[in-house]
């Protein structure tokens, strides 16, 4: 078993390091407006339907209002960033969700009814009512500012909580507009926004949240599960790892090579859901690796020299991606360019797209998550090993079978673990509003998005109401002749 492959994701080591910055003022913000969102909670726990549409309707407008400010924030931290993109995922797609969730929140809100044995407890009635939880956290990583701050933020709101957001100290533009925007729409004891270095994440983890969720890599999860365990607060736990593409061998050709390279593409990798590395039968690497060529030629030519092609976050992260594809050329792995004439532009640290071809299970590529353009090709010989490689690894984020036969999709499902999964496309199951996302081992626990995003920042309150003909009495003690009659009962069926 390797299982060293489980070891290295995102050590300390290869982490790039964060801005240093004075949180002094930060921390000092932060308590303050936590206890101020406590008190507010306090007099005032339960918002109705209409209000919690309200909240939604506002954040949906504030992102579309927001939208020219919002490419240009993005745009800035990113160095290059399309501004289709960003207004496809972080503007509509944000307020897509908020529209979804104000059309369903009345059913999300319905107490939900439970059986109860009438023999035992009469005419009561027991039902599931879902309550807010309180003043939420979340702990915002870079690569989607507004989509896993604001996005989040909306089933935290359909749910009837404060929530204090802290985006990421590699994204300074689109913090301090966040900030803003969220002052310009909402209560801040309602909903606001800290921002600062890694000593306030520390200080807000620490925080005693009615829930926490943190985005970001398995290693600082780890650290935040272990401070929230302090206080026991309940933490969602949005991670990441290495996300598979598994190609049956009658699905290697250009429908699927356009998903998985078009996936790739989309932040030059940086998203949790990239395809990480793709598994493709021994015979028909070279089809793959000629597939790929012809698809950047000829659909992405130039691509690293485009406005399409976003900037690595910093320049220590992308000295990080070169010093893993150099370090697989230095063991003698073959390394595809799929840009054979693009160089790394260090001033707008756009980076090509290479593939490595079977690098050894030790080297960096094969142990961290690579979040950018770098795709690993490894071979398999037969559908077993394919499965058997993916289970000696942590369990992904997303997984990605390629199958024309659905039998051969559904046996890759089954014998695999993952957050979530797609079948003959990638990435799809983090774009959908009614479909509960996350991860699951190392790739995190907790759902956001859709009804289970609503379930997870709420309550789940079991409330029984009496009823009558009951016999509740049978197990108060002192016990005697009506626990023996409920007993023999419930023996003789
Ligand atoms: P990052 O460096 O921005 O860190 C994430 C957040 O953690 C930031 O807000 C940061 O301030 C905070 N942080 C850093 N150190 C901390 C500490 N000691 N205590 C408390 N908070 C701390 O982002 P990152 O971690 O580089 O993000 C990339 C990772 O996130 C990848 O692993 C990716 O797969 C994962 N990710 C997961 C999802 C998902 O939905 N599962 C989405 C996006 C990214």
């Amino acid at each position: 078993m390797r299982r060293h492959r489980k070891a290295r994701i995102m050590t300390a080591t290869h982490r790039p390091s964060a801005p240093t910055i004075d949180d002094t003022e930060a921390i000092r913000r932060l308590r303050e407006s936590f206890a101020r969102q406590q008190a507010a909670f306090a007099k005032d726990p339960y918002p109705s339907l209409a209000q919690r549409q309200e909240q939604l309707g506002a954040l949906a407008a504030m992102m579309v209002g927001n939208r020219d400010r919002i490419r240009r924030a993005v745009s800035e931290d990113f160095s290059v960033h399309p501004e289709l993109f960003t207004d496809l995922v972080e503007v509509l797609g944000v307020a897509g969700r908020a529209a979804y969730a104000a059309e369903q929140l009345a059913n999300w809100m319905t107490p939900e009814a439970r059986f109860t044995d009438p023999g035992l407890y009469g005419s009561a009635q027991a039902a599931i009512r879902y309550q807010p939880k309180g003043v939420v956290g979340n702990i915002v990583p870079w690569n989607f500012p507004f989509d896993l701050s604001v996005g989040p933020l909306v089933e935290m709101l359909a749910a009837g909580n404060r929530v204090i957001l802290k985006p990421s100290e590699f994204t300074p533009a689109c913090g301090e507009l966040l900030k803003e925007m969220i002052a310009a729409t909402f209560d801040e004891d309602r909903v606001t926004v800290v921002t600062g270095g890694v000593d306030l994440a520390r200080a807000f983890s620490q925080q005693r949240w009615d829930h926490l969720l943190y985005t970001g890599n398995p290693e600082v999860g780890r650290l935040i599960a272990m401070e929230a365990a302090k206080n026991l607060v309940p933490v969602t736990l949005e991670l990441g790892g290495k996300c598979p593409a598994v190609l049956a061998p009658d699905s290697v050709d250009a429908t699927s090579v356009e998903q998985i390279l078009g996936t790739k593409l989309i932040k030059n990798g940086q998203m949790c859901i990239s395809v990480d590395y793709c598994l493709v039968p021994r015979n028909k690497i070279d089809d793959f690796v000629g597939l790929a060529q012809t698809h950047m030629a000829e659909r992405a030519p130039s691509f690293s020299e485009t406005g399409d092609c976003t900037g690595i976050i910093t320049e220590r992260h992308l000295d990080r991606l070169i010093d893993l594809l150099e370090e697989a050329r230095d063991a003698g792995c073959t390394i595809v360019e799929l840009e054979p004439a693009a160089k790394v532009d260090r001033a707008s640290r756009r980076m090509p797209l290479s593939l490595i071809l079977d690098p050894a299970d030790d080297l960096g590529v094969m142990q961290e998550e690579i979040f950018g353009p770098i795709l690993v090709v490894k071979p398999y010989d037969s559908i077993d090993e394919a499965i058997t490689h993916v289970n000696e690894g942590e369990r992904p984020l997303g997984l990605y079978v390629f199958a024309k036969d659905e039998a051969v999709a559904d046996d890759v499902l089954t014998r695999t673990s993952s957050g979530g999964a797609c079948v003959n496309t990638c990435a799809v199951q983090g774009a959908l509003p009614a479909l509960g996302f996350g991860g699951v081992g190392t790739s995190g626990n907790g759902r956001h998005h859709g009804i289970e995003g609503f379930r997870e920042f709420s309550n789940p309150r079991g409330v029984v109401t009496r009823g009558e003909g009951d016999l509740i009495q049978a197990l108060y003690p002192p016990y005697g002749e009506v626990a023996q009659a409920v007993v023999t009962a419930a023996l003789n069926g």
